[in-house]
């Protein structure tokens, strides 16, 4: 990988954590993307039934390049034909667990150039891990063994932002508000803007929730599993990691 774009992905980086852990050589990029051309239909380590044999680093790089490929208007839209729909009908093997939002405009498969098969992704009005959330996420990273498990919140969530102007909402709204306040609560008094820096303390909570189930603990413990946060910039369509600390 250039120096420009390791510059580029550090100055967008959010919580200043360090990206020299994931960011790898670029063979690694050349092995684990699919090619620039349309009518290919699978991708490296996503045999039917088998578990990825990507690390979770390069399991990270992957997500990463797909989302630098999205922002540079260059998908390649990989195993999104009917070769792959077959491919895959028996068995999955995606490379990664991603717990985001409902939000409309947060499509996984999209912003990171992903396909069928690839992508096991829970969304969630706020990415909460409330306890249904954390079994969908249990049985990705315990029973499919993909190897990266992200967080992924984003730049003006509703959810984040009802949670913090507080107030009633009708239905059961509130249920998933209560959810988000401890985040809001830890967030107050940080430099920055407000409700960034709260959607930001959400994925770190929700990191943290997730990080206490004894499936998720020992895929960590035994390295086969890495959980990073993440956060989606709805104007630019990148996606900056969010610095946390099991
Ligand atoms: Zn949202």
């Amino acid at each position: 990988m250039s120096r420009r774009k390791l510059i580029r992905y550090g100055a967008g980086a959010v919580g200043a954590g360090s990206l020299t852990g994931w960011l790898g050589s670029s063979s690694i990029a050349k092995a684990i993307d699919p090619p620039d051309n349309s009518s290919y239909s699978t991708t490296i380590a996503a045999a039917p039934g088998e578990e990825s044999d990507l690390s979770p680093d390069e399991a990270l790089q992957k997500l990463m390049n797909g989302n630098q490929r999205f922002v540079e208007n260059k998908r390649r839209n990989p195993n999104q034909t009917l070769a792959r729909v077959e491919e895959v009908a028996e068995g999955q093997a995606p490379f990664a667990a991603i717990l985001t939002c409902a939000d409309s405009r947060v499509v996984s498969e999209i912003i990171f150039d992903q396909g069928i098969g690839d992508l096991f992704t829970v969304r969630v009005a706020g990415n909460i891990a409330v306890t249904e959330v954390i079994a969908s996420l249990e049985y990705s990273v315990g029973v499919l063994k993909s190897p990266i498990l992200m967080v992924l919140g984003h730049k003006r969530c509703g959810a984040v932002g009802a949670a913090f102007e507080g107030g009633e909402y009708p239905g059961m709204i509130n249920s998933f508000l209560y959810a988000i306040n401890q985040a809001v609560e830890d967030s107050k008094g940080r430099p920055g803007d407000p409700l960034e820096n709260a959607i930001i303390e959400n994925v770190r909570v929700e990191l943290k929730r997730l990080s206490l189930s004894p499936v998720v603990a020992s895929r960590v413990a035994e390295g086969k599993l890495k959980l990073v946060g993440g956060y989606y910039d709805l104007d630019t369509g990148a996606v900056s990691l969010v610095s946390y600390n099991a």
